[in-house]
């Protein structure tokens, strides 16, 4: 007998139809012998339907109450679920977040689990009853007992979590698709179904914009090993497998707050080559990264900032045996550019540096968590590392510092993270890549007649998914004096206000103005948290003597991941040529190991998105209809 935890999204419980339905599957489950925790979301659009309310009253409604009014919706779900499974004879309970005791930090509207209580979940099962659940929702610890939301989307994260506590055999989340697709296919019809993808990569996915899976499960399920599937509640297909490598066996108290970074890695095999004042159009990105994968030149950071004036520089490393040809290619290819560009007084330029090290923490943890990238940089500030590179993806950043410094930055980035000596590897490029040895894969082959009858395939493309994310703005600071500690003030005062910073770019070329060496320095906010970032750098901008904050929220933010493009030149190139032959204009790139990540036009997004996806082949030939 297994221990299963299902969940079921709004569109999957719309309606009393689709409850009924719900209620059938739960109830053959049971009858197969299985134990089940169902965990529901609000029924189809209530949420949205609530938050309107409350904004026809307050445009800045109070978050406490928020939380009172959003978890009314998963409230009237559990009730009917727990209803409709007695009518079928099956003995059902249902219980709201505070009821089961899932503990969270006291944050309304983005709270965090803390731990969850599985004594009266257990004690129900053992009485033969169905627990449902509502998502998304918990209770602050003791005293008070508030009620709190773990944020939009969080319902996948209270199944996982339960799922973990309870040590389910699997748990299974179902949607309106009928599992983890190549892309939206809302946007892209076409878009294909994979049988399995890796938490790694999901990860990356998910938290640059693809909403089948909020970010917090898929973190969950890795650092717990709980074997995870997304299928459609309409079908009996057998979905998509989210895997992940052997858990470290962690604990199962502060659940989601117990370690934001996993490990300290570097790299001092590395070479940086960048060009400076290239062109600001279409194709230039294209054109450089095609000819060096013409030269099998596998590059490994990418970083492209944003541009002053109408020019652009962009930066990549590569390891340091190959810089020769990359830097051949590149000084090849400067002329074209500076022709093109303004001949006379904006000249596209190689730059060099042999002697660098890339510095990287990685974690799962650090989503949303702010003051991690900030740590990281105030700790390199009081080592007295200068950052000359910064490339962040979800669940990484990495910085560029001279090689000489590595040994300094590495130790005291690791007694910052607790992170025991023993756990700094040496950054082999590929350890996403072998992560697909499926977790439990083998116990599920007996437990679940859906689970797949072979483990995930070595030879996927280089490229799985591609998202897209609408809801970025662009903040660019103009003239940060170039010495160790800026990047550290800067993303310090980010998260002392609770910003969240995605993308962090800083610029290659580096001025000097009034006898300091300055740089630029731009980075992706949330669209909501644009403006108040913007006054609150604004103001420091002018005490602390930076230039200019610079504003551009009509951004779209498009990505590409892939634990196969580890090693595999050209895949760079083939997005930017796609972009290029489509004249979509490039303003950011930023890269991990298993992930590019381009900022466009707003307008053009949809479209990059859509050209992104036909270049890697990823179309099918079926086209997807999403239930309304
Ligand atoms: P639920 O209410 O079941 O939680 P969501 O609307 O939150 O469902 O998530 C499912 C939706 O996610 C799909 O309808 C689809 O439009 C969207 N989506 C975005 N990216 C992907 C992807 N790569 N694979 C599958 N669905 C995706
Ligand atoms: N009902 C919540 C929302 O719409 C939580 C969820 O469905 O996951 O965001
Ligand atoms: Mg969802």
């Amino acid at each position: 007998m297994a221990l299963i935890v299902q969940k079921y999204g709004g569109t999957s419980v719309g309606s009393v139809e689709r409850i009924q339905a719900v209620a059938q599957r739960v109830y053959k489950t049971v009858k197969a012998g299985n134990s089940l925790v169902v965990v529901v979301s609000a029924m189809g659009k209530t949420t949205d339907g609530l938050v309107k309310l409350a904004n026809e009253i307050s445009p800045n409604p109070n978050r406490r109450e928020m939380d009172m009014l959003l978890s009314t919706g998963e409230q009237v779900t559990i009730a009917l679920l727990s209803m409709a499974l007695q009518e079928l004879g099956q003995p059902a309970i249902s219980m709201t977040g505070a009821q089961v005791g899932i503990v969270t930090e006291a944050e309304h509207s983005r709270a965090r689990i803390l731990h969850i209580e599985t004594t009266r979940l257990t004690r129900h099962i053992n009485a033969g009853k169905v627990v449902v659940v509502a998502g998304f929702q918990g209770t602050s610890s003791a005293g008070e007992m508030e009620i709190t939301t773990l944020g939009r989307g969080g319902s996948d994260t209270s199944a996982v979590a339960i799922a973990a506590a309870l040590q389910a055999n699997f748990c299974e989340i179902y949607t309106d698709v009928p599992g983890i697709l190549t892309t939206d296919p809302r946007l892209v019809a076409e878009a294909q179904l994979m049988d399995d993808i890796t938490c790694d990569e999901m990860l990356e996915l998910a938290s640059l914009g693809a909403k089948v899976l909020h970010p917090r499960a898929v973190e969950i399920a890795r650092n717990y090993g709980v074997p995870l599937v997304v299928r459609s509640s309409w079908t009996d297909a057998p979905g998509t497998w989210v895997t992940s490598a052997k858990p470290q066996g962690r604990s199962l108290i502060n659940l989601e707050i117990a370690r934001p970074v996993d490990a300290v890695e570097f790299d001092t095999d590395q070479a940086k080559v960048a060009l400076l004042r290239v062109p600001d159009k279409p194709g230039v990105a294209a054109r450089l990264f095609g000819e060096i994968s013409r030269q099998e030149v596998d590059v490994d950071l990418i970083i492209q900032s944003v541009h002053e004036g109408n020019s652009n520089d962009i930066a990549f490393t590569v390891t340091a045996p190959i810089l020769k040809r990359a830097e051949a290619v590149a000084a090849a290819i400067a002329p074209a550019l500076r022709s093109e560009s303004n001949p006379k007084s904006d000249e596209a330029e190689v730059m060099v540096e042999h002697n660098i090290a890339k510095v990287s923490i990685a974690g799962a943890g650090m989503i949303g968590r702010p003051g991690v990238a900030a740590k990281m940089f105030a700790t390199l500030a009081e080592a007295g590392v200068n950052i000359q590179m910064i490339s962040t993806s979800e669940v990484k950043v990495s910085c560029v510092v001279n090689a000489t410094e590595c040994d300094r930055a590495v130790n005291a980035l690791r007694s910052a993270f607790e992170i025991e000596a023993g756990e700094a590897k040496r950054d082999e490029g590929d350890e996403e890549a072998g992560g697909d040895e499926g977790v439990g894969r083998d116990k599920l082959i007996l437990l679940s007649p859906s689970s797949p009858s072979s483990p995930s395939s070595p030879h996927h493309p280089p490229v799985r998914g591609v998202a897209l994310d609408l809801n970025q703005a662009r903040l660019a600071i103009r003239q940060l004096p170039d010495r160790p500690g800026m990047a550290a003030k800067l993303f310090g005062l980010l998260a002392q206000h609770n910003i969240s910073v995605d993308m962090i770019i800083q610029s290659q070329r580096c001025r000097v103005i009034d006898g300091v060496p300055r740089r630029d320095i731009a980075f992706t906010v949330s669209r909501i948290d644009g403006e108040s970032a913007k006054k609150m750098l604004t103001q420091v901008a002018a005490e602390l003597g930076w230039g200019e904050v610079v504003l551009d929220s009509a951004i779209a933010k498009v990505s590409i991941v892939g634990a196969g493009m580890v090693g595999q030149p050209g895949v760079a190139a083939k997005m930017f040529g796609a972009l290029a032959e489509h004249q979509i204009n490039i303003q950011m790139i930023a890269t991990s190991e298993i992930k590019i990540s381009c900022v466009v036009a707003q307008e053009q997004g949809v479209k990059a998105l859509q050209v992104i996806h036909a270049a890697f082949g990823l179309a099918g030939s079926e086209k997807f209809v999403v239930p309304a």
